[in-house]
């Protein structure tokens, strides 16, 4: 269909207020320079060293938000690059992050990557520690909490997936008002129909955009 016609058919379908972001990996950067041209504007990232390539040709033109786990000794190079970390886990790893972006005088804006559906060999945090990882990034000087990014089991039918994404809403409820969060994190090419209807803010789309990897 084309990259241009992909994104107008998506943006029929989900709601003006809810932001498309591009998964971008193993996208060349003229794949991307033509979902930009088709009015995406944030490009999502899962890997620090395959962005960073990215970045030096694309710069500005895009935001950048990590969407892929991101390991400690990653931290320096990836405040350096992203707009926003979606991915972050664990205390430590936003403890790292906050040290790394005090050098460069940075305010990073956060989300905590949830692992809704327990899987094993998944990242992201379990739902029951969301809320203590919340409270520590809200002691972090450089960190700014912005929401919750959930990665849901994937289900050949996505209309399975819909537990998971209203557990997260609920999550994200939960924590809403404590922590002023405004972004919800999810659904992908197959499920992003039935994470908006469950709440999402945010979808992130990589092979509707863009075709098979
Ligand atoms: C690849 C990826 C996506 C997009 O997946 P598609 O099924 O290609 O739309 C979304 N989120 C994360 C974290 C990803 O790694």
């Amino acid at each position: 269909m084309g990259i241009k016609n992909s994104i107008r058919e998506i943006k029929k379908q989900v709601p003006k207020g809810i932001e498309i972001i591009a998964a971008t990996k193993k996208r060349t950067t003229e794949e991307i320079m033509q979902a930009l041209k088709a009015g995406i504007s944030v490009i999502g990232e899962n890997y620090v060293q395959e962005a960073e390539e990215k970045f030096s040709l694309l710069g500005k033109k895009a935001r950048f938000h990590l969407i892929g786990h991101l390991q400690t000794n990653k931290a320096k190079k990836a405040v350096s690059i992203f707009d926003m970390i979606q991915t972050v886990d664990s205390e430590k790893l936003a403890m790292e992050i906050d040290k790394q972006c005090s050098k460069i005088k940075k305010l990073m804006p956060v989300l905590i990557e949830v692992n809704i559906g327990k899987e094993k060999n998944k990242s992201g945090c379990l739902p029951e520690d969301v809320e203590r990882i919340a409270h520590k990034i809200s002691t972090l000087k450089n960190l700014r909490l912005r929401g919750i990014m959930a990665m849901a089991p994937y289900f050949r039918s996505p209309e399975k997936a819909r537990p998971y994404f209203r557990k997260a809403r609920q999550l994200f409820d939960r924590l809403k008002s404590a922590y002023h969060l405004d972004i919800l994190s999810m659904g992908m090419s197959g499920s992003y129909k039935i994470a908006v209807e469950e709440g999402a803010t945010m979808v992130r789309i990589g092979t509707a955009i863009f075709g098979n990897r």
